[in-house]
This record gives structure tokens, C-alpha cells and sequence, in this order.
């Protein structure tokens, strides 16, 4: 029996990493406990046949499962974005975030086209700065980097080492041409393939995990977190998705406080005293919102 580590999903067959740099096309074997379906991600056992292919005998436990695209134990993601071509949209980005905290999926944030900006007026490498030590603060590490220069690219390199990677963000922020800097060797083809799926091709096809490194690093050849949508999140636990008012809410009279209007709300102190970015706060709310919209439409 072998560990490996499932990385392709094709017509009924499973493309299983296992030790010693091999892959081997498996089939999942008959009676792997029901609903068990194997995704990209997944470690699993696997039997090796006479023939040269394999066989899934069982599907280890779980980190996580992300939808659409589907995919599964992914470590860490890369949320890119811009400050202007697009323009930064902290909206999203603090979305992303709390889904990535309610997901178990460790977020970075790489802030692509710094060659635009390196030259920016003082006013925009300010607020750049600004931005940058706020969401450090709160403790997510913040990388400029730029596709076009190659500058800040050996860091993001190193990140992927051991891990499974996701990208996600808007489009135009340079995900593509971030992905052929990572993946050299898989460049061309995932040009062709996400071109494909703009042109809305191919919306079934899973996603492939490509090797990004030494040992089990991989990288997704598609971006995910493509459903943006907040409403998996429980109302009661947003606040722990969002780490400095998840700190904060533990100074909240109420247990069950959603920092709104409710009496004695530390969350809300720490946004009038600036201790909390008050964007970040506006957009708790926001999710906070949707939650609870959706759950009525849900009665
Ligand atoms: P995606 O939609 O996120 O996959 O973005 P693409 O990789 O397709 O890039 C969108 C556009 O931004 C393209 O015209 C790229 O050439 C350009 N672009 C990507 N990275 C950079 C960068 O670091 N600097 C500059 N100036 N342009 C970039
Ligand atoms: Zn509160």
C-alpha cells in the first residue's frame, strides 16, 4: 500500500502522486465508503496493480473542502490583488479573507503590479503603506510582488514549499501571469486553459494541482474561492473570521454580542479608538447583512 496524493481527476480516473516523483493513474476502488468521492487534494491509499495503474482503497481524513472549483486539504491562498488597474477593492478583499478563515485555508495577500506603483506619487505610496501595516497589524502577511519585473516572485516561490496552494482574486489583477512565473514548465498550457474557461468552456473540469516545488507542494492550475458568497458562514461565528475583532469580542459584555448596537461592545470601541481599521468593521457588517438575508429567504 502507498500514501500519495491525488492531483488530476479525468473520466472516472484519479492521477495519484505517491512517493519517488511517480503518478499513477488510479481507479477508486468499488466500495470506498459512500459519498466518497475522490477530489484534487485528497491523500489517499492506494494499491498499485500489476498493469502499471492503481487502485483507491481509501481516502484519508479531511482538512477541509472548498467548492466550486472543487478541491480538498488545501493549506494556504494566495489572494491577489491590485492597488490601481483594477483598483484595490477591499470589499472583496476582506471577503475573501473571512472565507479563507472560515474555510481553514491560511490567506496571504499579494498585492500584483508593484512596478505601476513603484513610481507612484508620494500620496499613493502613502496610502499603499498605510493599507500595508493595517492588515499586517492584523496579522496577514502582505507580499508585493510584480509579474511583469519578476520582482518579489522568489518569496511567493518559497511559500508554496510543502503546502497545496490556491490563487484567488478579481480578474485583470494577474493571476495567469503569476501562475507561468510559479509553474514555468506549465505555462503555456495554462494560458490555453484559462482562456478556455473565460470562454466558458470546460465548466465541469476539475481543478489540477501542479507540482510547485520539492516532496508535496503543489499549486491549483485554476483560481479558487469562485463563490464569493458569505452564507455558509454562521452569523454567530462571523467575528472569528475577522482576527482583530475576533480579539477584541472577548472584552464584549455579551457572550453572544454581534457588535452592532448592543451595550458595552468592545468591537465597537476599538473602531472609535482606531484600533480596529474601520473598513474592515464596515465590512463585517456588510457580511453580517447577507447572513442574515439569506437566512430568512431560507424560512
Ligand atoms: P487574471 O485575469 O487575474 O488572470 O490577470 P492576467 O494575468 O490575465 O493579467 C491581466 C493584465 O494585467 C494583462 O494585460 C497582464 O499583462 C497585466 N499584468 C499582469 N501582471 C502585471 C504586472 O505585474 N505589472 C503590470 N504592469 N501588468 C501586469
Ligand atoms: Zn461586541
Amino acid at each position: 500500500m502507498l500514501q500519495g496524493r491525488v492531483v488530476k481527476v479525468y473520466n472516472e480516473w484519479y492521477r495519484v502522486a505517491v512517493v519517488g516523483d511517480r503518478m499513477l493513474e488510479c481507479k477508486p476502488r468499488g466500495r470506498l465508503r459512500k459519498g466518497q468521492t475522490p477530489l484534487p487534494g485528497d491523500r489517499a491509499m492506494v494499491e498499485e496493480l500489476a498493469d502499471g495503474t492503481g487502485v483507491i482503497c481509501e481516502i484519508l481524513p479531511r482538512r477541509n473542502l472548498l467548492l466550486r472549483p472543487a478541491m480538498t486539504n488545501v493549506d494556504q491562498v494566495l489572494i491577489i490583488q491590485t492597488w490601481q488597474s483594477p483598483a484595490m477593492n477591499l470589499s472583496l478583499l476582506d471577503r475573501m479573507l473571512a472565507l479563507a478563515e472560515w474555510e481553514n485555508v491560511r490567506p496571504y495577500i499579494v498585492l500584483n503590479k508593484s512596478d505601476l506603483y513603484a513610481e507612484a506619487e508620494e500620496h499613493v505610496r502613502a496610502a499603499i503603506q498605510r493599507w500595508r501595516q493595517d492588515y499586517q497589524q492584523v496579522g496577514y502577511d502582505v507580499f508585493e510582488v510584480s509579474s511583469k519585473t519578476g520582482d518579489g516572485i522568489e518569496p511567493l516561490k518559497r511559500l508554496l514549499e510543502g503546502k497545496v496552494t490556491v490563487m484567488a482574486g478579481p480578474s485583470g489583477v494577474g493571476k495567469s501571469s503569476l501562475l507561468n512565473h510559479l509553474l514555468p514548465q506549465a505555462g503555456q498550457r495554462i494560458g490555453e486553459l484559462s482562456e478556455k474557461i473565460r470562454r466558458g468552456k470546460h465548466t465541469t473540469r476539475h481543478v489540477e494541482l501542479i507540482r510547485a516545488g520539492e516532496g508535496d507542494s503543489w499549486l491549483a492550475d485554476s483560481p479558487g474561492f469562485s463563490r464569493l458568497s458569505v452564507d455558509s458562514i454562521d452569523k454567530q461565528q462571523l467575528d472569528t473570521c475577522f482576527p482583530e475583532i475576533r480579539q477584541e469580542s472577548e472584552h464584549c459584555r455579551f457572550r453572544s454580542c454581534l457588535h452592532e448596537h448592543e451595550p458595552d461592545c468592545a468591537v465597537m470601541r476599538a473602531v472609535d479608538e482606531e484600533r480596529i481599521r474601520r473598513s474592515r468593521y464596515e465590512h463585517y457588517l456588510e457580511f453580517l447583512s447577507e447572513i442574515r438575508r439569506s437566512e430568512e429567504n431560507r424560512y
